[in-house]
């Protein structure tokens, strides 16, 4: 076997640090006048990706080599969770270490207030140089960074438009190769001095637009429906008045499932969104048109010979995850791209490199598909951090870590002291090979979700290593509890059963402590309600 320059690297790499792992080098240890020199970091942020959609967390949905790499070359953090699982709100907590109550990003469609504290400024004022390229989302124009290029709002997957440095662009390509794009050629004329650069994905977000190389991968899969597809919702009421399920009808049969047949007789499935799909698909160009219709010629075809609701929903299951998985096998080659450039220019020993998404997403588990709700697989994030320099190769950390413990992370591994007002927690002592063991750690994590969008309902919760109580308030009123041991796939809500009570109880009192520490008045208020 001959192996490339890039492959001798990467192997040269995962010795080292591994050798470092068994103890032939300390790396905590400062060692000399490398120990000066801050590092620099590469904060790749995913738009919707599952866990459930990585390998290195055991999918078999999908091969992520490149994404894998992060963790086998780092850690992977294996019970990440977000603080509040939407797009927005998740990114102001990442930007400023902050609860959504305390930074004021609530909802989605907000206003980020671009005047208040977030670590990129911190990190500029101690001599970082700082970029933000791709979805930003935050309804403002960024502050505090030495450059920007942002797509404006959800942005667009084919020739988009952004935002550069306040000035209106267009760039010819497909979205995630753009971003990429943009991002090396920032790092290629900043690498000189340490810096910082947030490189944030459109995908996979919806509409899931995947790349023409792409456009016939997966074709020769059938996805297994997850076991509890078909949940019935019983016993929770916030999940029976929910607009973003699959079982439900709830995906647009063009925007969503690609079904570009106009002359279809298709009178009772969802077409929700038609001035949406026309937006996206007219980027296209001529060229491009003609490769997408024809890859998708096949799937109106397979559409119009369907019988029944259920035959449809099942079909737009496959659909949903054919165009999902494209989207984010771009992101995965990407991401090698990075890595690859890193390494080629020797900055892969002092970089910081995280890979993680603003939260989890639904692939079809209780039926649904988008976030928002305090279950599993949106509230659990993919997180995983690469630093040869610091972090042991092939750990995995079971600890709770938040989207909150981010900010305070990188200002502590760039030995700058972190603002008290910042409520996260960083993770460098639990990345380290010497204070693992030792460091106390959260056991308990605290959510609360504002969005009423999609019909999903505000709540608040607690969730300790078995058991998970939430409090769903508006606009309607109902606790669920959850055994998590018994039931991990949380199908039933025993808030009500006897033998709970003093459980429910004391994670009641534990999540009241959190609360007041976290000082969000509002949800005390609503406890007792
Ligand atoms: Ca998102």
């Amino acid at each position: 076997m001959v192996l490339d320059k890039k492959q001798v690297m990467r192997i040269t790499l995962t010795l080292l640090t591994g050798m470092a792992l068994l103890g032939c080098k300390n790396v905590d240890t400062p060692d000399d006048h490398k120990e000066d020199i801050k590092p620099n970091i590469v904060f790749i942020l995913a738009d919707d990706h599952a866990y459930q959609a990585i390998s290195a967390y055991g999918s078999n949905l999908i091969n992520t080599p490149n994404i894998d790499r992060i963790a086998q070359e780092g850690a992977l953090m294996e019970e990440a969770r977000v603080t509040n699982s939407i797009c927005s709100p998740s990114r102001a907590v990442i930007l400023t270490g902050k609860y959504s109550h305390v930074n004021g990003m609530m909802n989605n469609g907000t206003r980020f207030n671009t005047a208040q504290e977030i670590f990129p400024k911190i990190l500029g004022r101690q001599g970082y140089k700082t970029a933000m390229i791709g979805k930003w989302h935050l309804f403002n124009n960024p502050e505090g960074f030495d450059y920007w290029d942002i797509l404006p709002d959800q942005g667009h997957y084919y020739n988009p438009q952004f935002i550069r440095m306040g000035k209106d662009t267009v760039y010819n390509g497909y979205v995630t190769d753009v971003i990429t794009d943009l991002s090396l050629n920032w790092i290629e004329k900043n690498k000189d001095q340490p810096f910082c650069i947030m490189v944030q994905e459109k995908a996979p977000h919806r509409n899931w637009m995947p790349p023409l190389k792409y456009l016939d991968k997966f074709n020769d899969k059938k996805f297994k429906l997850p076991e509890n597809f078909y949940d019935d919702h019983e016993g929770r009421q916030a999940l029976q008045r929910q607009l973003t399920s699959i079982t439900g009808g709830y995906l647009d049969i063009r925007y969503d499932s690609k079904v570009s047949c106009d002359t279809c007789a298709v009178t009772d499935v969802n077409w929700w969104a038609p001035a949406e799909w026309k937006r996206e698909i007219e980027r296209l160009t001529p060229k491009e048109r003609k490769v997408w219709d024809s890859a998708y010629a096949k799937e109106a075809q397979a559409f119009a010979k369907l019988k029944g609701e259920k035959e449809i929903i099942e079909w737009q299951y496959q659909r949903y995850l054919e165009d999902y998985l494209r989207c984010i096998q771009s992101v995965d080659d990407n991401v090698g791209r990075i890595l690859d450039y890193l390494e080629d220019n020797d900055l892969a020993e002092n970089t910081i490199v995280v890979y993680m998404s603003d939260q989890g997403f639904y692939l079809g588990e209780h039926g649904l598909y988008d976030k928002r709700y305090m279950y599993r697989e949106a509230f659990r994030t993919p997180m995983m951090i690469r630093y040869p320099k610091k972090i042991p190769a092939n750990q995995k950390i079971d600890a709770f870590t938040l989207n909150l413990d981010l900010a305070p992370t990188f200002l502590d591994y760039a030995g700058i002291n972190i603002p008290q007002e910042m409520q996260g927690k960083s993770m460098k002592a639990l990345l380290s090979s010497k204070e693992k063991d030792t460091v106390a750690w959260r056991d308990k994590v605290y959510y609360h979700y504002y969005e009423k969008s999609f019909g999903s309902t505000a709540h608040y919760g607690i969730r300790d290593k078995r058991y998970k109580l939430i409090h769903f308030y508006d606009p309607i009123d109902s606790w669920e509890f959850y055994d998590l041991k018994k039931d991990p796939t949380e199908m039933h809500n025993v808030y009500d059963a006897p033998e709970n009570q003093q459980k429910i109880q004391e994670l009641m009192a534990e999540m009241l402590k959190l609360q007041q520490q976290y000082g969000d008045e509002e949800a005390i208020k609503l406890n007792s309600k």
